[in-house]
């Protein structure tokens, strides 16, 4: 892919330390050519952004979301985890059309965008339409059809004949990846076969993993094991696994996951407080040495897709949790947003600005009073900026916002088509 390069200049940028360092970054090829804090030289006829208000930061990662839901929001408020989906969520997924996903998918993109994420990993249906919306869009994503049992062969099939056509597509900004929805959904000889499958095709996995205790109850009333034991045991974490919540594990379920080839832990604050799920001990699993990410989960059990919320809510509830204000650093945090789930989902150095690194880079104006003093940049990002600071966006070397503005697709034409399809989703 050959495209026109992009000089950022004066830039204050974190580099992979989180060091805030300054210089002038050259974009080109999709990557990071050249950093450095003499001038830098391009043709006349390239783009140049001067930054010098602003504070380049490497695109925030949300691992975990479901697009589409973004229709359901305000819906279904006041429910725990199992009532909520059979009362409110499974209902209204049965009446999507291709039409709606992609709709939602695009409106999600764009608060995504305006909330700094150039980079998801969602899970859902139609998924088809998810990757026609990340392609217009500009960003990049691990998209993935999610599976339960009820699906059966054809599910397999499916999920198959989707990561054939679309893995690596787009310009690589597409990546696919299997997704057994739960092992509740999923019981063990139907993972077995997505272990199988994952393992013929070298896909990841992407799973929900023990995000209420009545799951992990129920399990145990009928295998007599907890379900990171059943997954070890069929072999899942002998592939590379990125698992949401993980809310309630067991000393011996840390072990396996301490132990396991390629994991990724994503925590999911907002929703597993708004379900009242629980609060995943990321300390805990952090003193154990297991990678930790950061995800919305859909818009219905959120209701946003800011990851910069999520950062400031995963950094307090890790304080309050343990009762001790220093448990993970502030750049144990921002790793979780981005250099964390960057080396999970790749390419190499996804979610850290240096040279030869995909150019995904937001540019944020923290000149905003909230924003200010500027002693301490990250803690800025962690606890004062909520997103809507994020000026200019870049994914793969392409500019798709700028001054706020998204340059990829029409934003006003796309609410107005959601807000259409959103009206046949009514409260319960
Ligand atoms: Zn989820």
């Amino acid at each position: 892919m050959a495209t026109k390069a992009l000089l950022i200049v004066n830039a204050r940028y974190l580099d992979p330390a989180l060091n805030l360092c300054t210089g002038n970054i050259l974009i080109k090829n999709g990557i990071i050519e050249k950093i450095s804090p003499d001038p830098i030289c391009i043709d006349r006829d390239h783009a140049c952004i001067n930054a010098d208000k602003l504070i380049a930061s490497p695109g925030l990662i949300n691992a975990h979301t479901h697009l589409p839901m973004v229709l359901f929001r305000g819906l279904g408020d006041g429910y725990p985890l199992d009532q909520w989906l059979h009362k409110v969520i499974f209902p209204m997924e049965a009446q999507l059309t291709p039409e709606d996903v992609y709709a939602a998918s695009m409106l999600a993109i764009a608060e995504s965008i305006h909330a700094g994420c150039t980079c998801l990993a969602d899970m859902y249906f139609f998924v088809e339409e998810i990757a026609r919306a990340v392609d217009v869009s500009g960003i990049r994503a691990a998209l993935s059809l999610g599976l339960v049992a009820m699906n059966g062969e054809k599910g397999l099939q499916d999920a198959e004949a989707f990561y054939k056509t679309y893995h690596q597509s787009s310009n690589s900004r597409i990546s696919v990846h299997l997704a057994p929805h739960a092992i509740y959904t999923c019981p063990r000889e139907y993972l077995k076969e997505i272990v199988t499958l994952s393992t013929y095709l070298d896909s990841k996995i992407h799973i929900h993993i023990n995000e209420t205790k009545k799951e992990i109850d129920d399990h145990f009333a009928t295998y007599h094991q907890h379900p990171i034991e059943t997954m070890h045991e069929i072999g899942l974490f002998e592939r590379p696994v990125l698992a949401a919540h993980c809310v309630h594990l067991s000393d011996h379920e840390i072990k396996l996951l301490s132990e396991a080839k390629n994991f990724l832990l994503v925590h999911n604050p907002s929703s597993n407080m708004k379900l009242a799920s629980g609060i995943a001990p990321i300390a805990k699993y952090h003193e154990k040495k297991i990678p930790l990410a950061l995800g919305t989960d859909g818009a219905a059990s959120n209701n946003n897709l800011n990851i910069f919320l999520e950062l400031r809510l995963a950094s307090l509830l890790a304080n309050v949790s343990q009762m001790d204000a220093g448990t993970l650093s502030s750049k144990d945090m921002f790793r979780m947003a981005s250099s964390n789930p960057g080396r999970f989902l790749g390419p190499e150095k996804l979610g850290i600005i240096e040279e030869k690194a995909p150019a995904d880079v937001i540019l944020i104006d923290l000149d905003e009073s909230h924003c200010l003093p500027h002693h301490n940049i990250l803690s800025n990002l962690l606890y004062a900026v909520k997103g809507s600071e994020v000026d200019t966006m870049i994914v793969n070397g392409q500019v798709i916002m700028k001054n706020k503005v998204i340059c990829s697709f029409d934003e006003t034409e796309i609410k107005r088509n959601f807000l259409r399809i959103s009206q046949k989703f009514k409260p319960v």
